[in-house]
């Protein structure tokens, strides 16, 4: 199992030493020629979606990473990689439309911009969650499944072999979600 990192900006480095822990291989993706090599599944990581947006249609990635991803390729985006899959963004323009969610972006305001939390996913017990001017799905279609909540608000759900969650969990040392992500991967 090989596992691609989108490293065009952002968190993308702490989703590669999550995989170091996990033993799962994994490479950087910056350009159309790295995606040359085969790969099982590919991470979006968080930053800044509306940059990453731009550098994905500079590179030449959008449209073989879209019709990867369209042609069953496990992905998995979180914060601004949740952001870049949504189907619709209140108040944006959406990226890849891939997920039958719709996303707000920064949607804890200011005040709460930056919080830390535990929750439970998927059955999984208790996951700690790192949110980081993050979004938060506001609503979602007959297909996608939802995987955990905070104050009843969608922080992660799934469709297919498309995970997305709102937080970081590679900002904390548990591997939960990324061991779901191989697993759903695998699957
Ligand atoms: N607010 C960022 C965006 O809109 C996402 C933040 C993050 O990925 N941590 O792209």
């Amino acid at each position: 199992m090989v596992i691609g990192i989108l490293a065009l900006q952002g968190a993308f480095e702490e989703h590669g030493a999550m995989l170091e822990r996990l033993g799962t291989e994994h490479f950087e993706i910056r350009q159309r020629k790295d995606i040359e090599r085969p790969f099982d599944g590919l991470i979006i990581p968080g930053g800044e979606s509306t940059v990453m947006d731009k550098l994905l249609r500079e590179s030449g990635l959008f449209e073989p990473l879209r019709e990867k991803i369209k042609a069953g390729l496990p992905v998995f985006g979180t914060c601004a990689g949740m952001i870049l899959l949504a189907n619709k963004l209140d108040g944006g323009k959406p990226c890849f439309k891939l997920m039958d969610i719709t996303v707000k972006r920064n949607a804890y305001g200011r005040q709460l911009g930056s919080f830390f939390t535990e929750s439970e996913f998927n059955g999984l017990g208790l996951v700690p969650m790192t949110f980081i001017r993050a979004p938060y799905i506001t609503s979602a279609g007959p297909h996608v499944q939802i995987l955990a909540e905070v104050d009843g608000r969608t922080v992660a759900a799934r469709q297919g072999k498309i995970l997305a969650t709102a937080f970081h969990p590679e900002l904390t040392d548990n591997t939960a979600v990324h061991n779901y992500f191989l697993q759903m991967a695998k699957g």
